[in-house]
C-alpha cells in the first residue's frame, strides 16, 4: 500500500557532507529515487549538530556548534540547487498541501541539538530565515537549553530546561518553530509540556512501555503529547525498537510500538521519525522505497483515515498550529 508520506528525521545530510549527492547516491537509506519509490513526499532533513569532538571524521573538532551549523546549512542549500528539477525546500504547511496536491517531493529543514544558539536568542529569528522548522532541544549532551535523556534515572527525572532553554522555547514559539523533544530527559519533557504555548513533537522516539530505553516515551508521555495536541514519530533503530535485539530492526517491531501508541494515545499522535542514514543494522523493509511493506503491515490494525493521519495529516496540523 502506498501513501503520500511525511517523515519527520534523518540524518542524510552528513553523507552528502561526505560528498554523496541526494539525487543517486548509494548504500544510503534515502535518495530522491527512494523517496519517490516510498511515496515520501516531505523528507525533514536534520542539521545534526555535532559537538564535544564527535565531529572529527568530518574535520569539524575545531569548530562551535554554530560553525557546524553553517556548513551543514550550506551542504543542504548546495543539494536543493543541484537537483531543483526533483526537490525543492519548503517552509510552510500551506507549501506543503500545494505540494502533495501536486505531486512534488519537499525537503523541509530542521536542526537535532540546538546547541548553536550558543546562548543567543536572537539566532532563532536567523534559524527560523533559513527555514528550519523544527528543533531537537538536545541531542544526547547537555547544551546551553537543556539536559538530554539519560539512564541514571535522578539525571533524567531531575535535569530539565536551563533558564536560557525557557526564553528559547518561548522564542520558538513567536516564530513558528516547533519544539522537538526526543533525545530530552525526562524532566525536560515535563518542562516543555507545562511552558510551551504550541504543540511539541519527539520526532523520532518509541514506546518506553514495549522497548525500556531513555529515548523512549512513557505512556505518561504520550498521553500529555496528545493531549496537548502533539506527535511522535517512530524511530527505526532496533535499540529503541525491542530490548535484547539483533542489529535489526524488524516490522513486526514497528507494528507494535505503534499498536500500543494508538491504543494509549490515539492515533492522532503518530507520526513518522525513521531516522533513516543516522541509524545502524538492517531494516526487514530496506529503506525509505520500503515504506509501502510497512503500511501493508499496520493496515490490519489501522483504518485508512487513521493511516492517512499517521503518513501526513498530523504532522501538517501540528506544523500549522505552531505557524
Ligand atoms: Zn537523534
Amino acid at each position: 500500500m502506498k501513501k503520500t508520506i511525511i517523515d519527520m528525521h534523518c540524518d542524510t545530510i552528513l553523507r552528502c557532507l561526505q560528498g554523496k549527492s541526494l539525487r543517486d547516491m548509494e548504500g544510503t537509506h534515502i535518495n530522491l529515487q527512494k523517496m519517490k519509490e516510498g511515496g515520501v513526499a516531505v523528507q525533514c532533513f536534520a542539521l545534526f549538530i555535532m559537538t564535544n569532538g564527535d565531529g572529527a571524521d568530518y574535520g569539524f573538532e575545531q569548530k562551535s556548534p554554530y560553525e557546524v551549523y553553517q556548513a551543514l546549512l550550506q551542504v543542504f542549500q548546495d543539494q536543493m540547487q543541484q537537483n531543483q528539477d526533483l526537490i525543492r525546500q519548503v517552509r510552510s504547511s500551506e507549501e506543503i498541501l500545494s505540494g502533495i496536491r501536486s505531486g512534488q517531493q519537499m525537503a523541509l529543514l530542521t536542526m537535532e541539538d540546538a546547541a548553536p544558539a550558543e546562548g543567543k536568542l536572537e539566532r532563532f529569528a536567523e534559524f527560523y530565515e533559513e527555514g528550519i522548522r523544527m528543533m531537537t532541544l538536545t541531542w544526547n549532551y547537555e547544551n546551553c537549553i537543556a539536559f538530554p535523556n539519560s539512564k541514571n534515572a535522578i539525571a533524567h527525572n531531575t535535569l530539565g530546561l536551563k533558564p536560557f532553554g525557557y526564553e528559547a522555547l518561548e522564542r520558538m514559539n513567536e516564530l513558528g518553530i516547533i519544539a522537538d523533544i526526543s533525545h530530552v530527559s525526562a524532566r525536560c519533557f515535563w518542562d516543555v509540556m507545562e511552558h510551551s504555548k504550541k504543540p511539541v513533537i519527539a520526532s523520532h522516539s518509541c514506546a518506553r512501555r514495549i522497548c525500556d530505553h531513555p529515548r523512549n516515551l512513557s505512556d505518561d508521555q504520550l498521553r500529555a503529547l496528545a493531549d496537548r495536541g502533539g506527535m511522535v514519530g517512530i524511530n527505526f533503530f532496533y535499540d529503541f525498537l525491542e530490548d535484547h535485539p539483533e542489529p535489526r530492526s524488524t516490522i513486526e517491531s514497528v507494528v507494535r510500538h505503534m499498536r500500543h501508541i494508538k491504543d494509549v494515545a490515539g492515533a492522532e499522535v503518530l507520526g513518522w521519525g525513521s531516522d533513516y542514514d543516522g541509524i545502524p543494522g538492517t531494516l526487514e523493509w530496506g529503506d525509505s522505497a520500503g515504506m509501502p511493506i510497512l503500511l501493508d503491515a499496520l493496515s490490519p490494525y489501522f483504518t485508512d483515515d487513521e493511516l492517512d493521519l499517521i503518513c501526513w495529516k498530523n504532522f501538517v496540523r501540528v506544523l500549522k498550529d505552531n505557524e
